[in-house]
């Protein structure tokens, strides 16, 4: 069929790739084992000759694997793979692609889970190197002959930075680097990071693909830019495939299958239910958002705002030339910090919560919760400061979220 749009594809998808009985959706395989007739194509399944089939549901369901399709196609990748989570996807990647050694570049501004998965990768003999990667020469300046991976995020959470993500896709493609871009903040809807040359794109299912917060899910995506039969760290029994498969392959086989974070068909089903308004619910937010931050930079109560969206964003650039909108992440400070919790509490319309892409509000003081764990030392090389307050915009209507924060502020 011919290239369709975002949403057109993703809400025939199902129905295209043939699903029995007429239906518009894949089912709910609840099956744990898949049975065979012949013997034969059991034994073709373990060895992948028997292309399509299932063995045993840690490895994969016809229901994860049509959402792993659809994901596919808006990351206009070769292939992805589902977990259980966002963080299993990102743990799988580094710990199938990355050897006692091996040394890997990183953004200094990524989700903090992500940032305490450095130290245990460092626990492991694993060098990690992070840096501001807002300029393409200090990921340049960090690479050394051992350096295999750079990583970034889109939009950093919760600080909002942009990496120079297309001079980073360019000095990756030189010196023969794997790529990996977490587009959780952004998603598929407003970036591909395809387009910047990315090897491995992650998403975090969880946020705004499912948007409704009633399932947690992650992803991998091979672009098919990268030439795996170029890179060192592929075990032998997995150079068979193409050199376009052979990452993914190593990355289903010794991260979802032995690592076991599988994601289960009820909650593929959930997520796919939530993705067919990805587009849809993204631009609202984005509005929102947008909306939000204009107005919290017009307040006299308040500090910094940080929104990519904002023409004072030191990023502004780079996200108006490379993302569809500035999505639905923004954070602020007050001028007097102090105030704090009692603007919070005193606002009636976000939820005080943690999250990020949901189609409710939802609002987090950032340094006492989600990085409260990372200390002090970390927070002020991350750029977090004490008073920071981080939101996602939901899809409510503009005018009530800005009313309620007109009120909370008064006091401020
Ligand atoms: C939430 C998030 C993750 C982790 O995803 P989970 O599904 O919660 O494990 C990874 N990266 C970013 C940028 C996130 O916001």
């Amino acid at each position: 069929m011919d290239k369709q749009g975002f949403t057109t594809s993703i809400v025939h998808g199902d129905r295209n790739a043939g699903v029995e009985h007429g239906g518009l959706r894949q089912p709910i395989h609840t099956s744990v084992q898949y049975g065979f007739e012949r013997v034969e194509d059991l034994i073709g399944v373990f060895q992948g000759t028997k292309k399509g089939g299932y063995n045993y549901a840690r490895q994969g369901t016809p229901t994860t694997a049509a959402l792993e399709r659809k994901l596919t196609m808006l990351e206009e990748g070769v292939g992805s793979i589902c977990f259980s989570t966002g963080m299993a996807a990102i743990t799988a990647v580094f710990l199938t692609l990355l050897r006692t050694g091996d040394h890997l570049v990183a953004s200094r501004y990524v989700f903090g889970n992500t940032n305490s998965l450095f130290n245990t990768l460092r626990t492991l003999g694993l060098e990690v190197t992070t840096v501001d990667a807002g300029k393409t020469e200090h990921v340049a300046e960090a690479i050394t002959p051992k350096t295999r991976m750079v990583f970034v995020e889109t939009i950093a959470n919760p600080g909002t930075q942009v990496p120079d993500l297309a001079g980073i896709g360019e000095l990756c493609r030189a010196r023969g680097l794997a790529y990996v871009v977490d587009n959780t903040i952004t998603s598929p809807a407003l970036f591909k990071p395809k387009h910047v040359g990315a090897s491995l794109v992650v998403n975090s299912l969880t946020k705004t693909i499912a948007g409704h917060g009633a399932a947690l899910g992650g992803a991998v995506t091979d672009t098919g830019l990268f030439d795996w039969s170029q890179y060192p760290n592929i075990a032998d029994d997995y150079r068979r495939a193409g050199p376009k498969e052979q990452g993914l392959l190593q990355i289903r086989k010794k991260g979802l299958r032995d690592m076991g974070a599988a994601l289960s068909s009820e909650q593929a089903h959930q997520i796919a239910l939530g993705a067919e308004t990805l587009a849809l619910r993204v631009a609202k937010c984005s509005d929102n958002a947008l909306a939000l931050a204009r107005f919290l930079e017009g307040h006299e109560a308040i500090g910094r705002v940080f929104y990519p969206g904002l023409e004072s964003h030191p990023q502004h650039g780079i996200a108006k030339s490379l993302f569809k909108s500035g999505s639905w992440l923004l954070s602020f400070e007050l001028r007097k910090p102090e105030m704090m919790i009692h603007v919070i509490n005193a606002l009636r319309l976000p939820v005080k919560a943690t999250g990020l892409g949901d189609t409710r509000t939802l609002i987090i003081p950032v340094a006492p919760t989600i990085f409260f764990e990372a200390g002090a030392q970390t927070r002020k090389a991350m750029g977090i400061s004490d008073g920071m307050i981080r939101l996602s915009a939901g899809i409510e209507e503009t005018d009530d979220l800005i009313a309620d924060f007109e009120q909370a502020l008064r006091h401020a």
